[in-house]
């Protein structure tokens, strides 16, 4: 979903050096499991920074060439040989495929890492986080979640891996302006699918899409501006995990989709024991790490999963910033990384969404002569014209509004107070829910500007100040679609409806309004079912805003979700419990 983007946040750069009883001073290793060390082979620690010079796995060595010497670090698995974006050689991530720039398999595929090995700094600093690693395992599943076959649950690890997850800054260069490229989403990637080797899934994908892939379908037009930087792709690869062999079929492989990108505004970290904060906690880094975690316990308690059913985690860039997939999710689905079960993760409190709606963005734009405050009346005058067509439209679209979100967005000539601005332009995001909604909607936002025209020329036509835009009206503003053609969920597949009652999972109600997402581009692959289903909701959490957090409790409760519903995809699969 696409809400507006708040304000930015500045990084809270630091956080309290933490020195409370009880907690650990920086330095000191996680409480629920070794210390993973900084594996870098020229550490002068002998591989190995272990000890005073380590926060958690980040390695901290003042001396270490994989640290920033600051003691900020960067994750121990970033620099791991073999898993990639290691400085030496920067090796590929295993069964990296694509004919993108990882096409050769020796190279990391993301331009991001190599700006990273300058030693660019977390958001935040190392100091210990409030509530973490000091007694490992903290809230209810703290003897559940070990993943040897109780109830789904979040381990020391998978916290741990969270609040990594939350400190790398993931918003794409959509969301960060143009150039940007502080963007460390690769990174986030080889941490996720490190923790995911861990219980036996594999990499097969690592890699940007390729341009020819992005431009096979419609294209946004804030992505076509930006595919001309060769870095823009580069520096936005999207991750493929499999458990099991990759000679499970389609029909007994369920996919689980989540995007590692987060709209822009980083917010400071930290999680109490109860709920994670961060940019990115609900949207989708905490549901990402809990699809793990269900993951893990189900194959705990089916041994078939990875064996004859096969799971596929698509971890995507490009969700955000009004990319709608087309670089992330859209090309992976189009290579057929998809299952039987196709599974969206946002959030949707923890209900079943079998709908999302599209948007289409229009942009009314006048293009007139500018005129001098002393002689107003001999230009365009595209405020005047604008602000009346913003208007009109507004009134003309509302019978809309009952069935989809119609805004009328940014209005923009100019900020001075002593000039006549001849040109400008006028944005509105409209979705729609079925792809002849979006069609109608079109012909409707054409014909209402044509008849604003109509009526300014009309109305202003006699007057002294506005006649020669009146005359011109017609003639100086045009519509232009920044996004349209996009295609919209709307499944219906009962069997899949009925297996995700099955696992105890209530479908979303049907008077809800659905929202937008990734999913949109399942609704072209045949005899596959596809749900949005995720923790937490994406107003109540602060998705997109100050604020952001996940619980973990909701967390757990997604993770176990995920577990009961592949066990009951399995024994559907299987035939039997
Ligand atoms: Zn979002
Ligand atoms: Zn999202």
């Amino acid at each position: 979903m696409t809400p507006p983007a708040e304000p930015r946040a500045t990084p809270d750069s630091t956080g309290p050096e933490d020195t409370t009883p009880g907690h650990p001073a920086a330095g000191a290793a996680p409480a629920d499991g070794p210390p993973a060390g900084c594996l870098e082979a020229s550490c002068p620690g002998g591989g190995g920074c272990l000890g005073a010079a380590r926060t958690g796995t980040v390695c901290a060595g003042s001396g270490c060439p994989g640290s920033d010497g600051t003691g900020t670090g960067r994750p121990a698995a970033a620099r791991r040989p073999g898993t990639g974006c290691g400085e030496a050689g920067r090796p590929a991530g295993e069964g990296s495929v694509g004919g993108g720039p990882a096409g050769s398999g020796t190279e990391c595929p993301c331009a991001a890492c190599g700006a990273t090995g300058d030693g660019a700094e977390t958001p935040e600093g190392d100091a210990a986080i409030e509530g973490f690693a000091t007694t490992g395992l903290v809230g209810p599943w703290a003897t559940a979640g070990d993943g040897t076959g109780g109830a789904a649950g979040l381990t020391g690890d998978d916290r741990e891996l969270l609040v990594r997850l939350l400190r790398l800054p993931t918003a794409g260069p959509l969301e960060g302006g143009d150039g940007d490229r502080t963007n460390r989403l690769c990174e986030a990637q080889l941490a996720y699918a490190e923790h995911a080797a861990a219980f036996g899934m594999r990499v097969v994908r690592h890699a940007p899409a390729v341009r020819a892939d992005v431009e096979r379908g419609p294209v946004p037009a804030v992505v076509r501006a930006a595919l001309d930087r060769p870095e823009f792709l580069a520096d936005q690869p999207n991750l493929v995990l499999r458990l099991g062999p990759d000679g499970v079929p389609g029909a007994r492989t369920v996919m689980f989709n989540v995007h590692l990108d987060t709209v822009a505004g980083e917010q400071p970290v930290s999680f109490d024991g109860a709920r994670f904060h961060g940019r990115g906690a609900i949207d989708a880094k905490g549901p990402a790490v809990a699809l793990l975690a269900g993951i893990r316990s189900a194959r705990a308690r089916r041994p078939a999963i990875g064996r004859d059913v096969g799971v596929l985690v698509q971890a995507v860039a490009g969700e955000e910033g009004g990319a709608m997939g087309v670089f992330g999710t859209r090309p992976l689905v189009q290579a057929g990384y998809t299952g039987r079960l196709n599974v969206f993760c946002e959030p949707t409190g923890g209900r079943f969404l079998a709908r999302c709606t599209a948007s289409m963005t229009a942009r009314v734009v006048v293009e007139g002569t500018d005129a001098i405050d002393d002689r107003p009346g001999e230009g365009h005058n595209a405020s005047v014209l604008l602000g009346f067509l913003a208007q009109w439209l507004g009134h003309a679209l509302d019978p809309y509004a009952a069935r989809a979100a119609v805004c009328v967005a940014g209005l923009r000539t100019g900020a001075r107070h002593n000039k006549v601005y001849g040109s400008g332009a006028l944005s509105l995001n409209l979705a729609y829910s079925s792809m002849d909604a979006g069609r109608r909607m079109e012909r409707e936002v054409e014909a209402a500007l044509h008849g604003g025209l109509d009526a300014f020329a009309a109305r202003f036509a006699d007057t002294m100040l506005f006649a020669r835009t009146a005359a011109d009206a017609h003639a100086i503003t045009r519509l232009e679609w920044l996004k349209r053609g996009l295609p919209v969920l709307d499944d219906r597949h009962a069997w899949g409806h009925a297996l995700l009652q099955r696992a105890g999972i209530p479908s979303w109600p049907p008077d809800e309004p659905a929202f937008t997402c990734d999913a949109i581009w399942m609704s072209q692959i045949p005899g596959t079912c596809t749900v949005v289903l995720g923790p937490g909701d994406l107003a109540a959490n602060n998705a997109h805003a100050d604020g952001e957090f996940a619980d973990a409790a909701d967390l757990a409760a997604f993770a176990d979700a995920v577990s009961r519903l592949l066990i009951a995809f399995t024994d559907d699969s299987n035939g039997a419990p």
